[in-house]
């Protein structure tokens, strides 16, 4: 089976949260996607709810591409301590934790339920399990502790 650099990464020497790159990838026409690793969450430790973690999903796709150029996705980990985030192209970790720091301080502080895309039956899977409240104070939480741009030492932006 493939070998995947996530599952080489030491969780257990990583202190979240950080942003980390984890692949720059170039097609065969010359474009470039990144994957970054978004850990909001110490790995084994703690993990985000699954009806929070949902909700801040819905949000980090909107405000994730408000603050970011080349977004294509950012969806949750299994393990529910972080995300994946690709883009096109090539973006510091400075600058993608500074969205990221960004993204969430609205989360925390400007979201009302209204302005939570995609929470009815047409629009997505699970619309039942999602919460605002969760979201906010994960947020919160997260924020308290800052955001590093490096995964192995506390750079805090
Ligand atoms: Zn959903």
């Amino acid at each position: 089976m493939a070998k995947v650099e996530s599952f080489t990464l030491d969780h257990t020497k990583v202190k979240a949260p950080y942003v980390r790159l984890i692949t720059e990838e170039t097609g065969k026409k010359g474009d470039v996607i990144s994957n970054y690793d978004l850990r909001l969450v110490q790995p084994n430790t703690n993990a985000i709810p699954t009806g929070g973690l949902h909700t801040i999903e819905h949000l980090l796709a909107g405000l994730l591409r408000d603050r970011l150029d080349g977004v294509i996705d950012c969806s949750p980990f299994g393990c529910r301590t972080g995300f994946h985030l690709i883009t096109w192209g090539e973006h510091s970790t400075t600058e993608v934790a500074k969205a990221l720091k960004s993204s969430l301080e609205a989360i925390a502080n400007d979201i009302e339920w209204k302005d939570v895309q995609g929470t009815d039956k047409y629009s997505c899977g699970n619309y039942r399990d999602h919460s605002l409240f969760s979201a906010k104070e994960w947020s919160k939480e997260i924020l308290s502790q800052g955001i590093s741009d490096k995964p192995f030492e506390r750079h805090v932006i």
